[in-house]
C-alpha cells in the first residue's frame, strides 16, 4: 500500500514536470493553446497534494496515535472506529 502511493506520487511528480516542458515550449513557440496541459498539470497537483496528505494523516488512529498497520474500520490498539482520510 505504501510502496503503491510512492509510486503514484513518484509518477504523477514526473509527469508533472515533464507536462511543464511541454507547456514552456509551446508557450515559446507562440503557440498558446494549452488547456489540455493545463488540466493534466492541475491534476497531477491533486494527485501530489492527496498523496502526500495521505502519507502523513492516513496511518495513524486518530485516537491512541498509533501507526495502523492493517486496512480495518476500527483500531486494533484501543478499538475505536476509523474515519478513512486515504482511498
Ligand atoms: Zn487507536
Amino acid at each position: 500500500m505504501k510502496k503503491a502511493s510512492l509510486w503514484i506520487l513518484l509518477s504523477a511528480f514526473v509527469i508533472f514536470l515533464i507536462d511543464w516542458g511541454v507547456m514552456g515550449v509551446k508557450l515559446l513557440e507562440g503557440n498558446y493553446d494549452i488547456m489540455i496541459e493545463a488540466y493534466i498539470a492541475l491534476l497531477c497537483f491533486a494527485v501530489i497534494i492527496v498523496c502526500i496528505l495521505a502519507r502523513l494523516l492516513g496511518r495513524k488512529c486518530p485516537h491512541c496515535k498509533k501507526m495502523l498497520l492493517t486496512d480495518g474500520k476500527f483500531c486494533p490498539y484501543c478499538g475505536k472506529p476509523i474515519e478513512k482520510s486515504s482511498f
